[in-house]
């Protein structure tokens, strides 16, 4: 069921998700903004970039729209990204995960309050390839 929800960005309302992926750009390190992918099936870890971006554990990646560049930083809760999970077109709850590599953190807010959102779903995890 999780599968069949849209994401997209809380600024431009473009839809982030292709496909069983989620496109976004990224900033680290060298802070050039390049494309990093993440499953949205529920249980698949790692991400999938173009670039031969190395992400460690613990590492903090900047989070940026891949339609608008906005950056994807909650300024509600600092510390996580913020996209939007729509459904029947129309925005439902506002999706939070952890920008820190490793960290398999993800909310969704319902009533004000964070709960948890799939444990293992959404984190940026290191690849395996
Ligand atoms: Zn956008």
């Amino acid at each position: 069921m999780l599968a069949n929800f849209n994401y997209h960005c809380p600024h431009c309302q473009t839809q982030l998700n292709k496909g069983s992926q989620i496109e976004f750009l990224v900033g680290y390190k060298d802070h050039q903004k390049t494309p990093l992918l993440l499953s949205k099936e529920p249980g698949v870890y790692g991400y999938r970039s173009k670039h031969n971006l190395v992400i460690e554990n613990g590492d903090k990646v900047d989070f940026y729209c891949h339609s608008c560049e906005e950056p994807l930083q909650s300024l509600k809760r600092p510390g996580l990204v913020e996209i939007q999970i729509w459904t029947d077109d129309a925005p439902y709850l506002d999706l939070f995960f952890s920008a820190t590599c490793g960290e398999r953190l993800t909310y969704v807010e319902m009533e004000g309050e964070l709960m948890r959102f799939g444990s293992d779903f959404f984190s940026i995890m290191k690849s395996r390839a």
